[in-house]
């Protein structure tokens, strides 16, 4: 099932399967466009280690998680919008509208600031 390594989008990106446009890579994480982007700047923050949701993260990803902040940091300032301001976001579970089950920061930019959840 999708909370497994095995059959993730996400693990498949990482592994070159599934082709992204990769902003950023490093031992650690890989930052791609998302592919229905919901702002001029939307680009995914994604783990290398395949963590499902935020409630699987433990204190062991601790530095992992923060180091997501850091990236996402970095792209909006590679992106021109360090100075303007941006959003990050992360979903967890179907209930908080995560649909890809491998932990991922959202990183918007350029558009109208709002939740990307929308209400209801
Ligand atoms: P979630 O709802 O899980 O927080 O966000 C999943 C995101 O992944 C969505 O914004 C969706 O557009 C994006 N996405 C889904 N499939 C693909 C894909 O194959 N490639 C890329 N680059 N993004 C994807
Ligand atoms: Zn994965």
């Amino acid at each position: 099932m999708s909370h497994e390594t095995g059959d993730c989008l996400f693990c498949r990106i990482r592994d070159g399967e599934v082709p992204s446009t990769k902003v950023y890579e490093d031992e650690q994480v890989i930052a791609f466009k998302d592919i229905n982007p919901k702002a001029p700047l939307h680009v995914l923050i994604v783990p290398r280690k395949h963590i499902a949701t935020i409630n699987d993260i433990t204190e062991a990803d601790a530095g992992l998680a923060g180091h997501l902040f850091l990236v996402a940091k970095q792209v909006a300032a590679d992106a021109g919008y360090g100075d303007i301001g941006y959003q990050v976001q992360m979903n967890c579970l179907k209930g908080g509208g995560q649909v890809i089950f491998h932990i991922h920061l959202h990183l918007l930019a350029g558009g109208r600031s709002g939740p990307l959840l929308p209400a209801g």
